[in-house]
């Protein structure tokens, strides 16, 4: 089965050419491996949709194996969220739920072999020492006094750091690899550590814990995965991923494979920096909706299949690039604009008062649900004598190029009538504080007289019905597209934008709006596309809107598309 009309990615060509010649028996096994030391992010979404994407093209399945070897960092918050995006995302792990902390016993057999086959020695340099002693990218580094251990020498103290007999940091086990080795990875990296730390899972059973390095490549071959699949920083560590492979009686040869992570602009995506933000309040919390988190993405408004969508689009390469922030705002656009029902509501409201309308008439009117869906259908919505528009939809002395409302001019009501502003009420200080209108009988909406043409239509709700909510907009949590590049000693975080959160709570809904459910998704026309927040209450409705509607990356594509032809 391909999914894929478009060519294959370099990754897929691997695998297809692994398939071709019946390696690993015609199976494909990924694994997502997330540490428990954050929330998952948009960057994770890549990463998830191609190793979940790439098991079910090939009727296999991908595992979720939580990266758990440093149990300072890591807690069981983190393990619950996770299981929670990717299932939201749209994904299942169907039984293949594993941790490598349930590989700790048979981590340490794997470390033990290496020691007997001389393969590995406990050293007693201190952490600095170690350090000096690595070298750099120019200078080869030098052996550890201690690198000639005997075996049964490194046995007993791997024994007696196990049980706990040394000071944290006193000693560690080492790969005894090439302290001359091109790749720093290879100089005889540390495998274990001692740290007296309570692992969420394995408790104080362990004081000592093995690194990323010695445990990733184990764990893929214990599970069987085929085709390892990380970021491109992995690509130095490929080396040691197979040397443990090749040195230890493990099951099988998974493969290592990188790709180029996902940036975006306009954010940060590490998790450090994101728990940052997150403990200093510059964010209400990992699901704050200005955060580039699934939880954050979903509070906001986007869909799983927007998300999917953006990540089947940018594809996998193996050069590192930035992603326009626009693209993804596109892609949560092209996926509302198919489902969302759209409603009318005003955010900053103007009091309209249209005299010659009878003060006690109602009339409900019909209005389309999703010209883009006619299954969708229709609702009624109320029309009375007062209704709000859009503060901004009216000028006193319009500028040329304004065909909304002034003093003398006409507009359509969509759904409604045409009204005529005959009068701008002003308060003491001189500010507009509501339109005197009139309106046309002859104009309503469908009707037969219709026909007559103004040049504007705006959106509005009947006073007497309409429901207050608060409404919350966003722009982009930093002021600068690359925030992560510092300079000048200055931090990402001195780019962060003091307007990215706007509150505005006198806003007017349409009435169908009242109790409308937590994460629903509505275009209000005109306006952009909104999601009901978790905040809100019974009578007070929140919204938080997920993009506008002017779709600027449709716009640049355009540009780019003129400009090569
Ligand atoms: P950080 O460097 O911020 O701590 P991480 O890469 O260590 O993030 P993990 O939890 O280890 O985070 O990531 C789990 C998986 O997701 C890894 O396979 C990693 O390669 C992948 N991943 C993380 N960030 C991105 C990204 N921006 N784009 C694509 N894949 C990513
Ligand atoms: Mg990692």
């Amino acid at each position: 089965m391909s999914a894929h009309d478009t060519p294959l990615d370099f990754i897929r060509e691997i695998i297809a050419a692994d398939l071709r010649a019946n390696k690993n028996g015609g199976r494909v096994v990924t694994r997502f491996p997330p540490e428990p030391n954050g929330y998952l992010h948009i960057g994770h979404a890549k990463s998830i949709c191609l190793n979940f994407g790439l098991a079910a093209e090939h009727r296999g399945v991908c595992h979720l194996r939580f990266d758990d070897t440093n149990p300072t960092k890591e807690d069981l918050e983190y393990v619950e969220s996770i299981q929670e995006d990717v299932r939201w995302l749209g994904f299942d792990w169907q039984d293949k739920l594993f941790y490598a902390s349930d590989y700790y016993e048979q981590l340490y057999g794997y470390a033990v072999h290496l020691i007997k086959n001389g393969k590995a020695y406990v050293d007693s340099l201190s952490a600095d020492q170690i350090r000096e002693y690595r070298g750099t990218l120019t200078q080869p580094g030098k052996n550890s006094p201690y690198r000639d251990r005997s075996v049964e020498d490194n046995l007993d103290l791997f024994a007696r750091m196990r049980a706990g007999e040394f000071a944290d940091g006193s000693l560690v086990l080492r790969a005894k690899i090439d302290m001359a080795s091109p790749n720093l990875n290879m100089r005889d990296p540390v495998i274990y550590r001692i740290r007296r730390a309570t692992h969420h899972r394995t408790g104080d059973a362990w004081c000592i814990y093995p690194m990323y390095d010695f445990t990733h490549g184990q764990s893929d071959a214990l599970e069987g995965i085929t085709h390892s699949i990380c970021t491109l920083e992995f690509e130095d560590h490929r080396p040691l991923y197979e040397w443990f492979l090749r040195e230890l009686p493990v099951p099988c040869q998974p493969q290592q494979i990188e790709f180029a992570r996902l940036n975006l602009t306009y954010t940060v995506m590490s998790k450090r920096k994101l728990l940052e933000l997150v403990t200093n309040r510059h964010v209400s919390g990992w699901d704050d909706p200005r955060m580039p988190t699934l939880k954050g993405l979903r509070r906001r408004g986007y869909t799983p299949e927007s998300i999917r969508n953006f990540c089947e689009r940018i594809g996998v390469a193996k050069r590192n690039s930035v992603v326009d922030m626009a693209m993804l705002e596109h892609y949560v656009r092209d996926d509302l604009n198919k489902r969302a029902p759209r409603v009318m509501a005003v955010l900053h409201p103007l009091r309209v008062v249209i005299d010659n309308y009878p003060p006690d008439r109602v009339e409900q009117l019909e209005a389309v649900n999703n010209p883009e869906d006619p299954g969708a259908g229709t609702r009624r919505v109320p029309f009375s004598r007062v209704v709000y528009i859009e503060r901004d939809d009216f000028r006193e002395d319009p500028p040329r190029k304004f065909f909304r409302l002034a003093p003398g001019r006409e507009v359509r009501l969509r759904y409604a009538y045409i009204i005529k502003c005959v009068e701008a009420v002003k308060d003491d200080a001189g500010n507009v504080v509501e339109l005197r209108c009139t309106y046309d009988p002859e104009t309503r909406s469908g009707g037969s007289a219709e026909s007559r043409k103004v040049k504007a239509t705006l959106h509005w709700v009947s006073a007497a019905h309409a429901i207050p909510a608060q409404v919350r907009l966003y722009d982009s949590l930093f002021t600068r597209p690359d925030p992560d590049t510092v300079e000048d000693g200055r931090s990402y975080t001195d780019f962060l934008n003091p307007y990215s959160l706007e509150v505005l709570s006198a806003c007017q809904l349409e009435p169908g709006l009242a109790g409308a459910e937590v994460g629903s998704r509505y275009q209000f026309e005109r306006l952009g596309y909104f999601c009901v927040d978790p905040d809100s209450t019974e009578d007070a409705p929140v919204f938080n809107r997920t993009v506008s509607l002017r779709d600027t990356w449709a716009k640049i594509q355009k540009a780019q598309k003129a400009g090569r032809s």
